[in-house]
């Protein structure tokens, strides 16, 4: 249920509604819009009808029924989209944020390198993968804790905040050490428990789509975060399994427009995964961005060929720079900054 408070209903007056929502046995959830507060109730509804004689508190507008199974992530809860602020970088303003670097951090001086280049080319966060879910047990697993250091070390040398992967409960204390957004891959999506120990950081997540995820499944895997406790939630759709095979995946860009109406937060596109060719890369960047993403995830390593993971996706520096430039018009013909 959400419960709309009046316009210029004081502190006082919202604390004391919070307080009947809890005594009716909900989580109150403050959700404050520019001109009025609204508190999400949200629990279980089955026999506790009670929360509509709220609507006798002198400064309750109304109590509503939210009707998506998702609650705190619908748009009926909260119209405005939501701005995840990250350092100075703000996803889900005006601004098309790209977050571009390798799929792995493998050395540090190829994190540094690129690092450098795609700072140079206008990405303003750096992504790298220090522990990798690969497919197979026998491929390269990530340089764990020395590959989340040389992703700080690039930080200090260009300022970019770090997006990384954590696959663990575990180990997101460790990684919440040095990243700025803890990454939630596609293959975790609905590891429960770590939704929601990712819930307790403060930190962002961005919460990648799973290959088989519906919208419906993966907004509830994002109401686990912001149901416990975490507002900061970023929706990267990465690509989905159909019969296609020309593609690695196949790009939902279906995804961009319903997400954008059914839920306020911010949306991110990966064309990389999403395609898995390097050729196609910038065509669905493109793609994602005339269809009202918010921002973008590229892998970019400075020589593809020698890899670790993901070479054959992965842009070189210079046609990443060349790419944004060229998204750079894509954003302005759709009234957004890059
Ligand atoms: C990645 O970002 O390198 C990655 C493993 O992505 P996904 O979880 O979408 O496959
Ligand atoms: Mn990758």
């Amino acid at each position: 249920m959400i419960i709309v408070l009046k316009a210029g209903a004081t502190e006082t007056e919202i604390d004391q509604v919070a307080a009947r929502v809890r005594a009716l046995g909900y989580a109150p959830h403050m959700i404050r819009g520019e001109i009025r507060t609204v508190i999400g109730a949200v629990g279980d509804e089955r026999g506790k009808e009670d929360l509509l004689s709220l609507e006798n508190l002198e400064c309750v507008e109304t109590v509503q029924r939210i009707l998506q199974p998702f609650k705190l992530a619908s748009r009926e809860i909260k119209a405005e989209a939501t701005q995840v602020r990250v350092d100075g970088v703000v996803i889900g303003g005006k601004r098309v944020v790209v977050m571009a670097g390798p799929c792995s951090v493998e050395s540090r001086d190829q994190v540094l390198e690129v690092a450098a280049k795609v700072k140079a080319a206008g990405a303003t966060i750096l992504r790298g993968g220090a522990f990798k879910p690969r497919t197979s047990p026998y491929a390269f697993q990530g340089l764990e804790e020395a590959g989340l250091k040389f992703l700080a070390e690039a930080k200090r040398e260009t300022g970019l905040p770090i997006v990384t992967e954590v696959m663990e409960p575990e180990k997101v204390g460790i990684v919440a050490e040095y990243a700025d957004i803890l990454q939630i891959g596609a293959r975790n999506i609905q590891n429960f428990s770590l939704l929601k120990r990712v819930a307790e950081e403060k930190k962002p997540v961005l919460l990648k789509r799973g290959m088989a995820t519906s919208i419906q499944e993966w907004l509830l895997s994002a109401e686990y975060i912001l149901s416990g406790g975490n507002p900061n939630v970023i929706l990267c759709e990465r690509g989905i399994r159909t019969f296609e095979t020309a593609t690695r995946f196949t790009l939902d860009l279906n995804a961009v427009p319903v997400l954008k109406k059914l839920t306020h937060l911010p949306v991110l596109v990966d064309p990389s995964h999403g395609t898995g060719h390097w050729e196609y890369v910038e065509s669905m960047a493109r793609a994602a961005v005339a269809a009202g993403a918010d921002g973008l995830i590229i892998e970019v390593h400075p020589r593809p060929a020698d890899a670790l993971s993901d070479g054959p996706q992965s842009l070189k520096p210079d046609r990443f720079a060349d790419v944004m430039t060229r998204l750079r018009r894509v954003a302005h013909a759709v009234d957004r900054d890059l």
